[in-house]
């Protein structure tokens, strides 16, 4: 297994089909992560500067790293090693490992490690290009690596498949570099009966909560699952999830769904990050270029390569800026759900969205924010006042658009348009339409991926009815 790194352009080294794998699942992870469960829903996040850790329960099992033994007594300065925070890392030299827990924060990480709040700062100005460190939840592990009574470099796992390194460089500051582990994915194909509810019923066959909500949302303009979906009704999802040396990543994404209704099927094909149905007609919603009507100056284009005049450090413009004047309407580019409203010492006030399953944008240095964690929005609605927080020389709008986990130029990129594909893409996609329709229908195939399943305990249970 081969760690894959590119600093900047990240993920550019892994293979297209794994990293369009590897960023859609990614943000699949996201979205369910935001998709709201009931009564937490409509929870505003409160604005802090004291960088909240979303303490939402972790999207999958907590990864296990091994311990090295410890060779010599070693102390963060006066922090002990024998507490169960700071644990030496496998394979990271001087690295010590902390994992995060419920109720931190960065700043309290940072207190009880004793590192000084200039470092803390100095890896936000860095981790601005990437907002990495507000992901931050349960479970992830950071790896603190000190030479010379400073912090040389700290390394984010959010998972087995994926890492955020901050090094250390001279001027003082940090620099990221995004790491993604290729791999490998296997397919896994999931039938069932619906005998009260889809998720219930899917849950039960062997998808996860946030599979099973991820398939209702994509499909809810289609079918009404509370009324055309009865009980009897069959489904299958064809599945990949992600494996490093034989344990999951928590990545997975769903490839093809089909739900067999009394009166017609109704199917989602996953082809070069949108969803389709058997006739290759978009299911996912078209986005607007701009994130406001009128028209605004665009003061600085999206550069992943730009380096910092003064320090030379690699600073990545993500995104596009516009020249607006503080308090001018912002709008959201898309269909989707507010995934974190968040003040940040850099970034300002700023706003992410989560677009289906391959899309996200962000909104920084805001003035105000109409809308809270959680909200589900509609393309062109107002959504925040421009503004001038955070590091800004200037009000303006710093607009992002990512695309599977990566950030893409929002004015040159290929946005969904909810058309019909044509030409050479249609027949691409019957190709592959063709073997998603062989892996879900053929019943030797069936068996294989049946065979080929990791538990046996989440096999199809038939229900007899
Ligand atoms: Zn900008």
């Amino acid at each position: 297994m081969r760690w894959i790194s590119a600093s900047t352009g990240f993920m550019t080294a892994l293979p297209k089909l794994h990293q369009q794998a590897l960023a859609a699942l990614a943000a699949l992870l996201l979205l369910a992560a935001f998709l709201p469960s009931s009564d937490d829903a409509i929870s505003s996040t409160p604005l802090s500067l004291d960088h909240l850790i979303d303490t939402d329960a972790p999207l999958f099992e907590t990864p296990t790293f091994s311990i090295r033994q410890l060779k010599a007594p070693w102390t963060f300065d006066q922090v002990p090693v024998n507490e169960t925070l700071l644990v030496p890392a496998l394979g990271q030299g001087n690295g010590y490992q902390y994992i995060v827990r419920k109720g931190d924060t960065l700043s309290k990480i940072f207190e009880r490690l004793q590192l000084p709040q200039k470092t803390m700062y100095q890896l936000l100005e860095a981790d601005l290009n990437v907002l990495a460190l507000d992901n931050l939840k349960p479970g992830h592990t950071l790896v603190f690596d000190k030479q010379d009574q400073k912090l040389q470099r700290l390394e984010l796992q959010f998972s087995l498949a994926h890492k955020v390194v901050y090094q250390r460089k001279e001027g003082d500051g940090f620099e990221f570099n995004e790491v993604q582990l290729e791999g490998e994915w296997k397919q896994k194909l999931i039938s069932g009966e619906i005998l009260y509810s889809f998720t219930g019923s899917g849950k039960q066959a062997g998808l996860s909560q946030w599979e099973a909500q991820t398939i209702t949302e994509l499909l809810k303009k289609r079918v009404d699952f509370r009324r055309d979906i009865q009980r009897g009704d069959k489904f299958e999802v064809l599945l990949s999830r992600q494996y490093v040396d034989n344990e999951a990543t928590g990545n997975n994404k769903i490839e093809a769904i089909r739900i067999k209704n009394r009166r017609h099927n109704i199917n989602a094909f996953l082809f070069e990050d949108n969803y389709y149905d058997e006739k290759g007609r978009n299911l996912e919603k078209a986005f607007q270029r701009y994130p406001f009507n009128g028209k605004y100056r665009l003061s600085s284009n999206f550069n992943p390569r730009r380096r910092h005049p003064v320090t030379g450090l690699i600073r990545p413009h993500n995104g596009t800026d516009f020249a607006m004047r503080k308090g001018s309407p912002v709008v959201t580019t898309g269909d989707g759900i507010v995934s974190r409203v968040v003040r940040h010492k850099y970034a300002g006030l700023y706003i992410e969205i989560k677009h289906g399953q391959s899309y996200k944008t962000r909104y920084l240095h805001l003035n105000k924010s109409y809308v809270v964690k959680g909200q589900r929005v509609k393309r062109g609605q107002k959504i925040a006042q421009s503004g001038n927080t955070g590091r800004s020389t200037g009000a303006h709008l710093h607009f992002e658009l990512h695309v599977n986990g990566r950030p893409v130029n929002a004015m040159t990129a290929k946005i969904p348009i909810a058309v019909s594909l044509t030409g050479k893409k249609k027949a691409a996609f019957q190709r592959q339409l063709k073997d998603y329709l062989a892996r879900i229908e053929t019943p030797k195939a069936k068996q294989q991926l049946a065979l080929s399943a990791e538990k046996p305990d989440t096999k199809t249970k038939e229900t007899t009815l």
